[in-house]
């Protein structure tokens, strides 16, 4: 398999550049030349397959011949364990109701559905490196929950170090004190102090990105959901949960899935270009609804202040893997993303065409807001209704796609995050506190390596030469 840049600017590279590489050199986001597809018979003949064994046949289409089978088998053998995910089943899914399913995404070490991708992201960088005698210090943002995942799948690993943006207010305690507590050497928490919270950081990485000397001399990667990996190994769970859900290809499903920086839901789109019957894509934005607003109106207007909500993970107001949705909507035509992306940078509302907004309508996604108010209520109802603690996020998702649901077929919720991760807004639903890990000290000061203002990109830069592998 072959990789494009949805910029244009990119001679085709194999699925090891592009994990390696993170951002393309033109600027763009790395994609397939095309999305292989599944007849009805291959799907039968996954239907049974375990989790491994299901990655396994996914992912290999996407590799395509670039790593060894039996390799990458062993990539996949050692990500996708009892001991990493806490069952065989990895993303197991729950009947909640009639045709209302819950597929346990949160299962991993960090308690995010951000494991999935990130433990086999760790576990590829390892391979690639070893293979190609170099090394990666890894650059990445986050809203809460990449950086505690990103950094679980590379610490201790020899050849990568990792560089984290976080925002330094709007993450939960919880959430700061799954960073901040690790010390290991080739980890290192930098706290960004701004107003756009994750947009902000997003905006210090893409800068330094940008300077192509630097990167190349400190050899800086991706671990951000613009990795085409990380889009890659999410594309399995919904696999997984259709056919967990069914009993045969010829039935539909929907999935109600929390939005923020659009990698989830985008591995869905592709999943179903891939040929999986879903039929809808409930896309759950936040107040932060700069998604729901471009599939109501058709325009893409990020905004220039991110507000902060109950569910953080999803405070985001410029969606980078929106772009490779977009590329595909204006028929891969690079010159036309180049000029639409143009104004999206420059702070300017983008209109898409009405010949595009066609195509955009009959993409399948369904988008829907949700409040403070929603999720509060959602996660009551749900406990009260079913026993079942949800965290925000997933309540985000839950409410949206409860709203949109066809009757007459399974949706199922995907659960990003588990409610520990959330204590405070769990409480105010519930009036009590959720299941706390025992290491978790909630008087605690945790405290990030350094940090940095908003836009300091000579400190940033400062502290990589500091302490990247070199
Ligand atoms: C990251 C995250 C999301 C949003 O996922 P995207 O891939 O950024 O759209 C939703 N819920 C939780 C709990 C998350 O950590």
């Amino acid at each position: 398999m072959q990789y494009i840049s949805t910029r244009g600017g990119m001679e085709p590279v194999s699925f090891s550049d592009v994990v390696l590489m993170g951002l393309a050199p033109d600027g763009g986001l790395t994609l397939p030349i095309y999305y292989p597809r599944f007849s009805n018979s291959g799907l039968e003949s996954m239907r049974k397959l375990d989790y491994r064994d299901l990655a396994f046949r996914i992912l290999s289409k996407f590799v395509g011949g670039d790593i060894p089978s039996r390799d990458l088998e062993g990539i996949i053998g050692k990500t996708y364990t009892e001991e990493n995910f806490g069952t065989k089943e990895i993303t197991p899914l729950e009947k909640i109701d009639h045709n209302l399913y819950l597929l346990d995404l949160s299962r991993g070490p960090t308690l995010a559905f951000k494991d999935v991708a990130l433990q086999l992201l760790g576990n590829l960088f390892e391979y690639t490196l070893e293979k190609k005698s170099t090394h990666l210090n890894l650059l990445g943002a986050t809203s809460g929950d990449t950086g505690s995942a990103a950094e679980e799948a590379v610490d201790g690993k020899s050849k990568t170090a990792i560089f984290m943006l976080s925002p330094l207010t709007g993450m939960t305690h919880f959430q700061g004190a799954q960073m901040y507590s690790r010390k290991s050497p080739n980890v290192t928490n930098i706290a960004v102090e701004g107003r756009r919270g994750f947009d902000d950081c997003q905006d210090m990485v893409t800068s330094v990105n940008k300077d192509a000397t630097f990167k190349q001399q400190y050899r800086l990667g991706a671990v951000n959901s613009i990795n085409w990996a990380r889009v890659a190994a999410q594309v399995v769970y919904y696999f997984k949960g259709y056919f967990a859900a069914t009993d045969d290809n010829g039935q539909s499903v929907n999935f109600a899935v929390p939005t923020g920086n659009f990698g989830n839901i985008l591995a869905g789109y592709i999943a179903k270009q891939m040929g999986l019957p879903i039929r809808h894509l409930y896309l759950a934005t936040n107040e932060n609804n700069v998604l729901e607003e471009f599939f109501r109106t058709g325009i893409y207007s990020p905004r220039s202040e991110t507000i902060h909500t109950s569910s953080p993970s999803m405070d985001i107001t410029k969606a980078s893997n929106f772009e490779r949705y977009l590329f595909d909507m204006l028929e891969r035509d690079a010159r036309k993303l180049n000029r639409y992306m143009a104004l999206v940078e420059s702070g300017q509302p983008a209109k898409i065409s009405e010949r595009y907004w066609e195509r955009v309508q009959n993409s399948g996604i369904i988008a829907g807001t949700s409040t403070h108010r929603g999720r509060l209520y959602i996660i009551k109802a749900f406990y009260k209704k079913y026993g079942r603690l949800v965290d925000p996020h997933t309540a985000d998702g839950i409410k949206v796609g409860y709203e949109n649901r066809d009757l007459d077929m399974p949706v199922i919720f995907l659960e990003t995050a588990k409610p520990a991760k959330f204590e405070a807004t769990i409480r105010e639903a519930i009036g009590r506190s959720p299941e706390m890990p025992s290491w978790y000290d909630p008087g605690k000061d945790y405290k990030p390596d350094f940090v940095l203002k908003a836009g300091d990109i000579n400190g940033l830069k400062r502290i990589i030469k500091q302490r990247a592998i070199q």
